[in-house]
């Protein structure tokens, strides 16, 4: 009787072998990579990362090379301003379930309150670690959903506006 071995990555991939067409829930539909893919496409990726062996090497790999696109279950992306800011959303979570969402609603009150008294979307973006396009996408009620983690991270973000740079004499 053989002992079962360790899966091992990539090999035992739950997204190996894809074909084109259908990575593209993994790394968007324009090839603009940098933004987090509709909801609509990343469930196709979530249903891959959830059931996957080996995501947790996945995403660590990932990690080191700050690989863009969904990664483990964690959509990764770096910002595209002079920080460069390796951000990542979780799209599955580490028991393997899928982010639920939440109504967009209340979080879009709480967003439109802090551009209200001064928070541009930019900072509240940074302060809630969410792309900007996010923060775009909720104030223009694109979507009824988000992720609950993102709804969180959003709803955390209080307090004054922060200072802005003054630019160097
Ligand atoms: S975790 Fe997702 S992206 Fe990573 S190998 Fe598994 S299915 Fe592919």
């Amino acid at each position: 009787m053989t002992t079962p071995r360790e899966p091992q990555y990539p090999l035992d991939a739950a997204c190996r072998g894809l074909k084109p067409d259908q990575l593209e829930a993994f790394f968007g539909d324009d090839g603009e990579r940098r933004k987090p893919v509709p909801l609509r496409v990343q469930a196709a990726a979530r249903r891959y990362c959830a059931h996957c062996p080996v995501r947790r090497e996945c995403g660590d790999r990932a990690d080191e090379r700050r690989d863009e696109g969904l990664w483990g279950g964690v959509w990764r992306w770096r910002e595209n301003n002079s920080t460069g800011a390796y951000q990542r959303h979780p799209l599955v979570s580490d028991d393997g379930t899928t982010t639920t969402t939440r109504p967009a609603l209340p979080v879009r009150r709480h967003v439109k309150k802090l551009v209200n008294s001064g928070w541009t979307r930019v900072d509240i973006a940074r302060a809630a670690g969410v792309h900007r396009d996010t923060v775009t996408a909720l104030l223009a009620a694109e979507s009824p959903r988000l992720h609950a983690a993102v709804a969180d991270a959003l709803l955390a973000v209080r307090g004054k506006a922060p200072a802005k740079e003054k630019a160097s004499a």
